[in-house]
């Protein structure tokens, strides 16, 4: 039987509802990135009806909040009927613009939205994005290509010939590596297919309209470097400190948020964010936040699901955290 099935048969017995009761106590954040029609067989953006649905969805069942709303919910010691469930993307692509804020607007509903400072000022592609464009790129126009790390080559003959496989190893390879090195190699591997990424970022003046509709922003650093593999002080002061303080400027608000970037925290990240007033450090580890466990004065971590492109109730099973429950027996 496939996956699909299981889970549609799962769905269909009422799982989702039975998962949802359970959370009362517990706040959900959600892990979003492009929202788009357009695909991508290496990052696919999920679809603007898609994403309709799953407002829907959490409107329906959930108390929808921004970060600001939870620190008044935590210091008040409000409680809610429904539980508590945060929406909050990455990057700054442009899209959420043309095809997310409209739908945010319509159900009424708060975001938040961690943005990367030179996509801001400079429209640059982050890494991750032009690591994609190259591999679709290959995929597309099957040319046979390949990445070479000091240690090892890689190869889609390595990986059986599967893409995706190849994709992922060489992506998490060039996570170990310090950010010019990585962007050496991606540029390297640009000029000898002869493309370039380019995606549309929001610019500042459209990250200042997002802020004036109940779009709350969060810094994602200033270039989406690797913040635990920076090992200079300066570097990893610049990608935080200068950030939050840029877009502080430009929006006009104070800024508590810190996305990291495909990444782990430590004690240097940790003091920097202490020093200057950002007490939420969020990551994508498929996990639930615990309320009664978040202290109001120090330093938060929160856990976010990431979301995919997938049916109306594939999103409500994966938002109740059945994917990350199954995960372990039987590898979805
Ligand atoms: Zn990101």
């Amino acid at each position: 039987m496939n996956k699909k099935i299981i889970f549609s048969i799962l769905h269909k017995i009422g799982t989702t509802k039975i998962l949802r009761t359970l959370k009362s106590a517990e706040l959900t954040i959600l892990s979003l990135h492009r929202i788009s029609p357009e695909r991508d067989f290496f990052f696919n953006p999920i679809t603007p009806f898609h994403f309709e649905s799953l407002l829907r969805y959490v409107s329906k069942y959930y108390c929808v909040i921004s970060f600001n709303e939870l620190d008044n919910i935590l210091q008040e010691k409000k409680t809610s009927k429904k539980p508590l469930l945060i929406l909050s993307f990455d990057d700054g692509y442009y899209d959420f613009i043309e095809f997310a804020l409209p739908l945010l607007k319509k159900y009424q509903l708060p975001s938040n939205h961690n943005i990367v400072n030179s996509c801001a000022s400079e429209n640059k592609t982050i890494w991750t994005q032009r690591l994609n464009h190259i591999f679709n790129f290959a995929k597309e126009n099957k040319i046979d290509f390949e990445f070479t790390f000091h240690d090892k080559t890689f190869a889609l003959n390595n990986f059986e010939n599967n893409w995706l496989s190849f994709y992922i190893s060489t992506f998490k390879k060039m996570l170990e590596l310090q950010m010019d090195e990585r962007i050496f190699m991606i540029k390297k591997q640009e000029e000898t297919l002869n493309i370039q990424a380019e995606y549309r970022m929001m610019n500042w003046e459209e990250i200042i309209e997002c802020s004036q509709n109940n779009v709350e922003i969060g810094c994602h650093t200033f270039n989406h470097d690797v913040l635990s593999s920076i090992t200079n002080l300066s570097i990893l002061s610049k990608e935080i400190v200068d950030s939050k303080i840029e877009i502080e400027k430009k929006i006009e608000k104070k800024i508590s948020i810190l996305a990291l970037p495909n990444g782990q925290t430590n004690e240097n990240i940790e003091r920097i964010c202490n020093k200057v007033g950002i007490d939420k450090i969020l990551f994508v580890d498929d996990k639930l936040n615990s309320i009664k466990s978040m202290n109001t004065n120090k330093i938060k971590s929160f856990h976010r699901i990431s979301m995919v492109d997938e049916s109306d109730w594939e999103m409500e099973l994966r938002t109740e955290m059945l994917h990350s429950k199954l995960r372990n027996y039987v590898g979805v």
